[in-house]
């Protein structure tokens, strides 16, 4: 079975985060973060960043707080 790229999973932080993801999308999540140490760091920041600003909003975060985070995530991946 394919494997999520750190890309991927981005993308579907926030409907994990939710429960939105069905068993076999959350099972391929969690074994990307089981082997992605960067992943890990960045799903609790990620926490940490929801708890900050209170319970996430319906539909998700709000799209400067998510653009925010993806660009932090791409620029350390990058180096
Ligand atoms: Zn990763």
């Amino acid at each position: 079975m394919k494997r999520f790229s750190c890309d991927e999973l981005v993308e579907l932080v926030t409907a994990y985060l939710e429960g939105g993801l069905d068993e076999p999308t959350g099972g391929r999540f969690e074994e990307h973060l089981g082997d992605c140490e960067g992943c890990r760091r960045y799903l609790g920041q990620f926490r940490t960043t929801v708890v900050t600003l209170g319970e996430p909003q319906p539909g998700g975060l709000p799209g400067e707080t998510r653009e925010r985070l993806l660009s932090a995530f791409r620029d350390r991946g990058r180096s």
